[in-house]
């Protein structure tokens, strides 16, 4: 069945910006190519604001901060915060590593600024073992300044490990840590209980392509369900179902990245698949780029059933017998195949 049949077509609701790819951390599992990519790139405040104009003018209404990790650009960071509420757009929680944490001067004046352009997202706080070079007291004194400024129950704590039981312990060195600061907090369930405010935590498994090899006991592996089912469901174990990523029932933001390069989703594997370029901000607008992928089958096969359906549309059938980390995990295998190119036209 086609899109023109099933009347679902590539939906984009907001805009990712990827203000850098640089990150310290370069944490063995990410999802950023730190061996092939030039990470002194940027998306400056200037080239910033005329993006999120260009969304809005689209019918974007959303957008996210993203990198490699973001508040290493902090006025572009506030910039980007100011525009946006400018435009009425929503801010969704921004990922970061805490580092900037390790200058406290610095961190509260980054703070202090953000509020001033009516920053109210939260932050998407990642802890795992995989931040090796970001220490624990980077992630304490980062949500310990956050409190003086910032609403806590708007922040998110994300734990990718395949050992829950590992991630639970840093939690647990995060609370003694922040209960030495005179903060009292505390891991109960699902949510770190502070002063300020609860924080919800997620626990996942990471997920491939990733920028190094890693063994597949770092790994939780799923099975393709053919079978739509009626709500999505995203748990670590749950098979990977049909579900339309860049419909209108899936998240369909368009990623820029610091070279300029657009991407026509901001899911895990986007970065391993050149099939997603939908064009560069500095050879014509977002809107343009947009009407062009809208025609494009490819992109209508991902809004109708994402990478499932892509594959049934190009009869690549022996990729659904396989495991998959993720649902990008089978989009990488699925759209880099040779027979999936000549189906669809891509690179
Ligand atoms: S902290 Fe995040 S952006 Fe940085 S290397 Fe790790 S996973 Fe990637
Ligand atoms: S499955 Fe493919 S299209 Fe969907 S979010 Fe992942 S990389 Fe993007």
């Amino acid at each position: 069945m086609n899109n023109k049949e099933t009347g679902i077509t590539y939906t984009p609701k907001g805009i990712a910006l990827a203000v850098t790819y640089a990150c310290p951390s370069m944490c063995d599992h990410c999802n950023i190519r730190f061996n092939e990519i030039d990470t002194a790139e940027e998306i400056t405040a200037d080239t910033a604001r005329r993006l999120l104009g260009e969304a809005k003018a689209a019918g974007l209404h959303a957008f996210q901060i993203v990198g490699g990790e973001p508040t290493l650009k902090p006025e572009t960071f506030v910039e980007i915060v100011r525009e946006g509420r400018r435009l009425s757009m929503k801010c969704h929680r921004p990922p970061t590593n805490c580092r900037i944490a390790r200058d406290e001067a610095a961190l509260r004046s980054f703070f202090s600024s953000l509020s001033d352009a009516g920053f109210s997202a939260g932050f998407r706080i990642s802890v795992d073992h995989f931040h090796r070079r970001i220490p624990l007291e980077y992630t304490a004194g980062f949500i310990f300044a956050a409190a003086d400024y910032f609403n806590l129950k708007r922040f998110a704590i994300g734990c990718c490990d395949i050992d829950e039981d590992r991630s639970r312990r840093m939690l647990d060195n995060l609370c003694r840590l922040l209960c030495a600061k005179g903060f009292e907090s505390r891991v109960g369930g699902n949510m770190l209980e502070t002063p300020a405010g609860r924080i919800k935590i997620g626990f996942w498994a990471p997920t491939r392509p990733t920028w190094k090899q890693l063994p597949d006991s770092e790994f939780l592996l799923k099975k393709v369900s053919l079978s739509v089912p009626d709500k999505p469901r995203w748990g670590r174990r749950d098979d990977i179902a049909p579900f339309g990523c860049l419909g209108p029932k899936g998240v369909g933001y368009l990623w820029v990245e610091p070279s300029g390069a657009v991407r026509a989703c901001c899911g895990n594997a986007c970065q391993f698949i050149d099939a997603l370029v939908i064009g560069n901000i500095y050879d014509e607008t977002l809107g343009e780029m947009i009407d062009r992928a809208r025609g494009s089958e490819l992109m209508d096969a991902l809004a109708a059933g994402g990478p499932v359906e892509a594959a049934l549309r190009a009869g690549t059938l022996d990729a659904l017998e396989k495991t998959y980390t993720h649902r990008c995990d089978l989009c990488h295998a699925v759209l880099n195949d040779s027979r999936t190119a000549a189906r669809f036209n891509t690179p």
